[in-house]
């Protein structure tokens, strides 16, 4: 297994790089982002540190997911906020680890989704589609009949989410969870008036089903989805 490390902190990257390499892994170090992009078709995976000197991990990881839809990216960061984690995430990241972390959990996760990309097989499109509304998750678009529709980043958290599901139920409790990170009862109103608002804006009331007491699904199966 090839690993590459996007690393710009000297003394993580001196520690991790022989833990990782007594444990099986063929590790590569990088400091910055500069140079990542070369390396994408020769490694496996890429463990990316979110906050590097000279580019944004978050522009970075889309980056590394619109070149390659092979490599596994596991974004490691001391940032442990929801909607950082959501935004690895989203940006094509397949799993998300909060420093400071145990190198063999590191390690169990780089073999996961090693796993679960070799199983997916190449070329994932990052986008779906259903009824003329368009969801790109990597750019964070949505287009109905190919016109942008504005929204706010929760609104696309939560329809990114049901569109996901592929037409199944998805529940309240956990777009909550994803989305606002409790599920209080200010979060559940909120759910409510962000799902409301969606329907608006994309001038599709009936896209978006409510299963009463349970949450959300789409009115069909979305097109695009690998
Ligand atoms: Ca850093």
């Amino acid at each position: 297994m090839r690993v590459l490390l996007v690393e710009d902190d000297d003394r993580v990257a001196e520690a991790l790089t022989p833990a990782l390499a007594r444990r099986g892994l063929a590790v590569r170090r990088l400091a910055a982002g500069a140079g990542v992009l070369d390396l994408v078709g020769e490694v496996d995976v890429i463990l990316l540190d979110l906050g590097l000197p000279d580019v944004d991990g978050i522009v970075l990881c889309r980056q590394i997911r619109a070149a390659s839809g092979e490599v596994a990216v596991i974004v490691v960061s001391a940032r442990g906020e929801v909607d950082d984690r959501i935004l690895g995430l989203r940006a094509g990241a397949d799993d998300y680890l909060v420093k400071p972390y145990d190198v063999d959990e590191l390690v169990a996760r780089v073999h996961a989704v090693r796993r679960r990309r070799a199983d997916r097989g190449p070329g994932p499109t990052g986008s779906a589609e259903l009824a003329g509304v368009r969801v790109d998750f990597d750019r964070h678009e949505v287009t109905v009949d190919g016109v942008p529709v504005s929204l706010s980043r929760k609104e696309f958290q939560v329809f990114a989410q049901i569109v996901a599901a592929r037409g199944a139920v998805c529940e309240r409790e956990q777009i909550l969870a994803e989305v606002w990170g409790r599920a209080g009862a200010a979060e559940n109103r909120s759910l409510d008036v962000h799902v409301a608002t969606l329907r608006t804006k994309l001038g599709r009331p009936s896209l978006i089903e409510t299963v009463r007491g349970v949450g959300y699904r789409l009115s069909g199966q979305p097109g695009g989805l690998d």
